[in-house]
């Protein structure tokens, strides 16, 4: 049996990225995949300009508080000054350049404006409310890493320095279908034996906040025939097929031998809890990733193992997820005899609290848990422990 982390391990082994790029606007680039570094060419804030509406002054001329000084230039934002004449003080507002001369800017509240002169209140320091040239950003600096994946802070900052296109990485195409005889889809009524096929929506739901390509086969009923022909149809539009169901040992569960007859597999049995064997194989091109069928095992399974798979096949370089420690306002008193991850929610108190049922079968705990608490195997827990909890920030992006 394989630790969570081996199985991870060799799925990342296995992600090759995607190198076909294209250009896409900036304004488009949301959830994309930067295919090379960028490099600014300008310097960011291009000069010294004030952080605050108030006056520009020398030190030299406001050495002690009282000090009255004739304004000699109003500055605004978008125009630059004349150097500072020694002893006035320039009128300036947020944004605008700095006037030559000036070392502090005293913001209009530590100043009281008298017609054309201004009584300095306070003592500046000096730099005082001055952002410097290049504080932000040196021309010729690397802003954005390969790999990176774009949102929208990274697009604020391909813009700051002027870029209007970006070269991404081509959309990964993710095909998914869910094997079960006894699946519905919602909206239709249920027959008695059958469920509501909530994978779909989970697992499609995660695929496409990852900013993957998706192609929904729906649902696929529990024989052979029927999974080879969908495998063999997802396999020939995409690069990886996601799957829910049928990977048990059971009688139903066609999945694996219908990879195999197509293609390659490699089963891992994962020492964890939720979770089962987690299938992985190649058809042609394509990768294939079969999950359980329990909806929070394949919640929990595409979150801690395909979501990394599919990042590092997308050409992201920082594909983990990280953990923090929080403390436990719950007890688990007995050990287990594998590691678990516990749906979880921080409390107003900052502490973690453990919904009440932890069967793989109740996805009202996902809904509900703001996290995964990552519980070694044999530990126990008693409330103010320090516990490692896996935040959903961290897994549903
Ligand atoms: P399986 O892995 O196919 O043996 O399924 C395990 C359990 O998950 C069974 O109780 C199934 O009914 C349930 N299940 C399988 N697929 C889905 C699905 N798409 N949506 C909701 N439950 C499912
Ligand atoms: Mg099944």
């Amino acid at each position: 049996m394989l630790s969570a982390t081996q199985l991870l391990d060799n799925l990342l082994d296995r992600a090759r990225s995607v190198t076909a790029t294209e250009t896409v606007a900036v304004s488009a680039a949301l959830g994309r995949v930067l295919a090379a570094p960028q490099i600014s060419g300008i310097t960011v804030p291009p000069l010294d300009n004030s952080a605050m509406d108030g006056y520009a002054v020398r030190l030299a001329d406001v050495a002690k508080a009282g000090a009255r000084l004739p304004i000699s230039q109003r500055i605004m934002a978008g125009s630059v000054g004349r150097p500072l004449a020694a002893g006035t003080a320039a009128r300036i507002f947020t944004g605008a350049p700095v006037p030559p001369g000036a070392d502090a800017v005293l913001m209009q509240e530590d100043c009281t404006a008298d017609g054309d002169e201004v009584h300095i209140n306070t003592l500046p320091r000096p730099g005082e409310n001055i952002r410097r040239a290049g504080e932000d950003i040196e021309a010729g600096a690397e802003i954005l890493a390969a790999g990176t994946r774009l949102g929208a802070a990274e697009m604020g900052l391909a813009a700051s320095v002027g870029l209007a296109e970006l070269p991404v990485l081509r959309r990964l195409k993710v095909a998914c279908f869910f094997t079960g005889d006894e699946l519905v889809t919602p909206g239709q009524p249920l027959a008695p034996g059958q469920i509501y096929n909530s994978n779909r929506y989970t697992l499609t739901g995660l695929v496409n906040d990852l900013g993957c390509e998706l192609i929904d086969l729906g649902i696929v009923p529990d024989t052979l025939e029927a999974t080879e022909a969908a495998l063999a149809g997802a396999a020939s539009v995409a690069d990886v097929i996601v799957t829910s169901g049928g990977v048990s040992v059971g009688e139903a569960d066609y999945v694996r031998t219908a990879v195999e007859t197509l293609g390659r597999v490699d089963m891992w049995k994962v020492a964890m809890k939720p979770g089962k064997p987690v299938v992985y194989g190649q058809i042609g091109d394509a990768d294939f990733i079969g999950l359980p069928g329990n909806p929070v095992s394949a919640f929990v399974t595409f979150c801690l193992f395909v979501r990394p798979f599919l990042l590092k096949r997308m050409g992201v370089a920082d594909m983990l997820y990280r953990a923090f420690t929080v403390q436990a306002d719950f007890a688990w008193p007995k050990p287990g005899a594998r590691r678990e991850f516990l749906r979880a929610r921080l409390q107003p108190n900052g502490k973690l609290a453990l919904f009440a049922n932890q069967s793989s079968g109740v996805l009202t705990s996902c809904a509900w848990a703001d996290g995964l608490v990552d519980l070694d195997v044999g530990h126990t827990v008693q409330p103010g422990d320090w516990v490692r909890f896996i935040p959903f920030s961290e897994l549903l992006k």
